[in-house]
């Protein structure tokens, strides 16, 4: 992706001044900053960052520079993102399912944690020094989250236990992990897990270094921010209750709520039917909208002319295409545009820093690839 210097103060300054025709992410270092010291202040424990939310060197540099220093990869790419900001960043291989050459591209690589959750993965992994944490990933039916993560990874607590004895005996050093799934609005979720955690370490007999509550805090998609201190106290409250004062240490590995706020993604409307109800945009479900079409359409959406004047009529639900020829480019039906938008204006989607430039395809010729570096979003 390219990244565009000099910085510009807004998006709003920089749409009025260059009118761009190609869909386009504002990235504010700013905010990026501001939300890693909630999580490096606040989070009773180690912060990591998820690269796959959003693996552009810009966000993995700002992450460093905040004070991140432990990153969340899945796979030798991402490593390799990793150490070229960062060459002595710690890195934990949280994908449990690898082929025999990712393992040793993460063994070369420096891998100091590995996650698993089956016997048959653990033993594709005799070649780790046992120095290494491995981290027994489990998995409950709890809801909570936008969807289940549970359904791919993550081993049931009964199986969780009899890997956990496994992975101490072969000498490794033991510690659980678990994902209560993306966007989790529920700070339940956690205690459920924290809870199930502390079961698999009193019934398997082995004790644990540390306990990794996943990823999985919501980004703000209604307009109001959710309240990650609670989610936190919640964490901190149940990790108390299940271990007492001298339990594992915790950690935590965010890719949303991280930097979903960091970045506001600006398309344009390139067409619309007469009768208004039908919207063209020039990015769509395989760009950098993807994102909506499986958490639904977030609340946080405004249209801006030319010179970036806001359009304030009335909103109207339409029905909103991508640019490219399939039909299924299209959003969840009624996102509310201001009535009086028009073609060639602007519809901006505050908070979409997480899985929309990490996900764009080029399908069509389409496709998010621009990055500008702004001051701030507003
Ligand atoms: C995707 C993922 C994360 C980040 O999840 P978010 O919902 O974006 O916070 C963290 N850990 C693992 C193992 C993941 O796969």
């Amino acid at each position: 992706m390219e990244h565009t210097l000099p910085s510009w103060r807004s998006p709003y300054a920089h749409l009025a001044s260059r009118q761009p025709d190609q869909p386009i992410l504002y990235f504010s270092p700013q905010i990026l900053l501001q939300t890693a010291d909630r999580f490096l202040s606040h989070f009773p424990g180690l912060t990591t960052y998820a690269v796959k939310a959003n693996a552009h060197p810009e966000i993995l540099s700002n992450l460093v520079a905040a004070g991140v220093s432990s990153f969340d990869v899945a796979s030798p790419a991402e490593m390799e993102a990793v150490r070229a900001v960062r060459k002595d960043a710690t890195l934990h291989y949280n994908n449990p399912v690898r082929s025999e050459d990712e393992i040793q591209r993460g063994i070369a690589l420096g891998v100091r944690s590995w996650s698993v959750d089956d016997a048959v993965e653990f033993a594709k992994l005799s070649n780790v020094a046992k120095t290494c944490e491995i981290s027994v990933r489990f998995a409950l039916p709890v809801p909570g989250a936008a969807y289940d993560f549970g359904s791919k990874y993550g081993a049931s607590p009964q199986k969780a236990e009899r890997l956990l004895q496994q992975v101490a005996s072969e000498g490794y050093r033991p510690s659980l992990c678990f994902h209560p799934g993306t966007q989790c609005e529920d700070p339940f979720a956690w205690n459920s897990y924290i809870t199930a955690a502390r079961d698999i370490v009193g019934a398997s007999g082995v004790a644990i270094t540390r306990l990794n509550v996943g990823g999985g805090f919501a980004a703000n998609r209604t307009g109001a921010a959710p309240d990650l201190k609670k989610v936190f106290s919640t964490i901190q409250a149940a990790h108390a209750k299940a271990f007492g004062p001298r339990g594992p240490t915790l950690l935590c590995e965010p890719g949303r709520a991280m930097v979903a706020e960091s970045c506001t993604l600006a398309t344009r409307i390139k067409g619309m039917r007469a009768d208004k109800s039908v919207v063209f945009l020039n990015d769509g479900i395989y760009g950098g909208l993807v994102d909506l079409r499986d958490m639904g359409l977030s609340g946080r959406v405004c249209v801006v002319g030319p010179n970036s004047e806001v359009r304030r009529g009335s909103k109207l639900p339409r029905v909103v295409f991508g640019p490219t020829c399939d039909s299924l480019d299209r959003l969840p039906d009624g996102l509310p545009l201001a009535r009086d938008a028009r073609v060639g204006d602007y519809v901006l989607f505050p908070g979409l820093g997480a899985y929309s430039a990490a996900m764009t395809t080029g399908f069509n010729g389409y496709g998010l690839k621009k990055i500008v570096t702004v001051m701030d979003l507003t």
